[in-house]
């Protein structure tokens, strides 16, 4: 029988190789974590912000999926690492006369 999956979701070895290790994880640990100019932090070379519901009709912040891409650091596949719900702000931007969403301003952009 299948558990109930919950996120955050974690693919920690890659799909194709099964590698540990992406090519982003392994530049943050080598080039700042390890020399000491920043926190052990999970790092993703790409983020895709997918809101749950539509930031038209909503203000400050919608739920939004987080899906995080890196490269496989052993065969290159790039896969998705992992998948967490945040909540993130919306701003918008006049155009036109319309308001339309201009982005997910996130706490921590690039590294999470
Ligand atoms: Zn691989």
């Amino acid at each position: 029988m299948v558990k109930e999956i919950k996120f955050p979701i974690e693919f920690k070895l890659c799909p194709n190789c099964g590698c540990a290790d992406t090519t982003c994880r392994l530049a943050y640990k080598q080039e700042i974590a390890d020399k000491g100019k920043g926190p052990k932090m999970f790092a993703s070379s790409e983020k895709k912000a997918v809101p749950l519901i539509d930031p038209r009709s909503a203000t400050l912040t919608v739920p939004t999926l987080l899906e995080h891409y890196d490269t496989c650091a052993f065969c290159g596949l790039r896969y998705c690492t992992k998948a967490e719900i945040i909540n993130a702000g919306i701003t918008m931007q006049q155009s036109g006369g319309n308001l339309k969403p201009f982005g997910f301003p996130q706490g921590k952009p690039g590294l999470s």
